[in-house]
C-alpha cells in the first residue's frame, strides 16, 4: 500500500507520526508532500520550517513543547546577532537549527534541488516516511495588510511571527506560484498512491500553497487514489495556531465544515472523497463528500495512528 500526505509542519508532522505507525503495521509505503511557503532566507541562510519540523519530529529530535526547532536547543549565535543590532530580531534561530540550515544553503548554493538536499538532510534524520517538499522552484506565502498607513505585501513568516496575524489582512498570494513546478517525484508519488491524506494542517498557508503548485492540485483531484482529509479545526477552534485568523480573511467559517467545504467534494470539482471530523463536530455536512466522526485529538502516536485508521476507513 502506498499512501500520500499532503502536509505543512507542526500539525502535519504529528499526522505523520501516526501515519508511519500504521504503515509500519500494515507495511505500507509513506510519501510526504511538504509546504515550501514558508521558506525563507535569513542571515544569508535557506529556512525551510515545514521541512524541518517535519524531518525533526520524525526523526526525534524536535522540541515537544515549542512545537518548533529542536530538542535541548541553546541561542548563542542569536543573542550574538542581537548583539550587532542584525534584523531581522524577530525570528529566532537556535544554534543547533542552524546547522541545518547551512547544510542546506551550503548544498543548494551548489546546486542542488531542494528535494536532494532535503533527501540528504534526512539520511541523518532517518523519518522512516519519504519527505518531498511540493516544489524546488520558489514558492513564497506572502501577505497582503495594511501597515504604516498603506497597504503592504510581507512574507508570511513576518506576518505570523512578528506580528501575531493580528493587522487588518486583505489576502494570502503565493509568489512564483504560476511558474512553480512540482518537485521530481511528486506527481509520480500521486498517480502511483493507493489513498491521498489531507493531514490536519493549516488549510489557508500550509495546504494551499502546496495546491498551488500547477498541475498538483489537478495531480490529486484527477488521480485514481481516494482523497481523505482530516479536520484541524475541532469545535469551532484551531487546536493550535492561528488558523481562524487565515480562515477570516478568506470568509470561510471556522468550523470542521467550513474547512470541509473549502477543499470541495471531488465530484464538484473540489479535493476530496471523505472528510474526517472530531466527535464534537459530528452531523457536519459538506456536500458530496462522506463525514465521519472520531477522536481527532493527536495527543500521542497511538492515538494518532488510530485517526488514520479511521481515516482509511472512509475510502
Ligand atoms: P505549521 O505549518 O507548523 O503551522 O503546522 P500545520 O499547518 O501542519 O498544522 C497546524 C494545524 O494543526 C493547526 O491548524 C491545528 O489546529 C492543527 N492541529 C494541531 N494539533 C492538532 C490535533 O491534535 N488534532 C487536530 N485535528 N489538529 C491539530
Ligand atoms: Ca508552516
Amino acid at each position: 500500500m502506498r499512501i500520500v500526505v499532503l502536509t505543512g509542519g507542526i500539525g502535519g508532522a504529528r499526522f505523520l507520526v501516526g501515519v508511519r505507525a500504521y504503515a509500519r503495521e500494515v507495511g505500507a509505503e509513506v510519501t510526504a508532500v511538504v509546504n515550501v511557503g514558508d521558506d525563507l532566507l535569513l542571515h544569508g541562510l535557506k529556512v525551510c520550517p515545514d521541512l524541518d519540523s517535519v524531518m525533526y519530529t520524525l526523526g526525534g529530535g524536535a522540541d515537544p513543547e515549542r512545537g518548533w526547532g529542536r530538542v535541548g536547543e541553546s541561542w548563542t549565535v542569536k543573542q550574538e546577532l542581537a548583539a550587532y543590532g542584525a534584523q531581522p530580531t524577530w525570528f529566532g534561530l537556535g544554534d543547533k537549527d542552524i546547522a541545518t540550515h547551512l547544510v542546506r544553503t551550503t548544498m543548494v548554493n551548489a546546486g542542488y534541488p531542494l528535494h536532494a538536499v532535503t533527501e540528504a538532510l534526512a539520511d541523518r534524520w532517518q523519518p522512516g516516511v519519504r519527505l518531498l517538499p511540493a516544489t524546488d522552484d520558489r514558492l513564497e506565502t506572502h501577505v497582503v495588510v495594511e501597515l504604516d498607513g498603506g497597504q503592504r505585501a510581507i512574507h508570511f513568516q513576518e506576518w505570523w511571527v512578528r506580528h501575531r496575524g493580528d493587522v487588518p489582512t486583505h489576502r494570502f498570494v503565493f509568489v512564483g506560484a504560476e511558474t512553480a513546478r512540482p518537485a521530481p517525484g511528486v506527481a509520480e508519488a500521486i498517480a502511483g498512491a493507493d489513498v491521498v491524506l489531507v493531514a490536519p494542517s493549516n488549510p489557508v498557508v500550509s495546504i494551499a500553497p502546496v495546491l498551488a503548485v500547477p498541475g498538483l492540485r489537478e495531480a490529486v483531484a484527477d488521480g485514481p487514489a481516494p482523497v481523505v482529509g482530516v479536520s484541524p479545526i475541532i469545535g469551532g477552534a484551531p487546536v493550535r495556531g492561528m488558523a481562524d485568523r487565515c480562515l477570516a480573511v478568506l470568509g470561510v467559517e471556522c468550523s470542521a465544515a467550513g474547512v470541509g467545504r473549502l477543499y470541495g467534494g471531488r465530484p464538484a470539482g473540489g479535493l476530496l472523497d471523505g472528510w474526517l471530523v472530531a466527535e464534537e463536530d459530528a452531523g457536519s455536512v459538506v456536500p458530496e463528500v462522506t463525514v465521519r466522526a472520531a477522536p481527532l485529538r493527536m495527543t500521542d502516536e497511538a492515538a494518532t495512528a488510530a485517526m488514520v485508521r479511521a481515516a482509511l476507513e472512509l475510502t
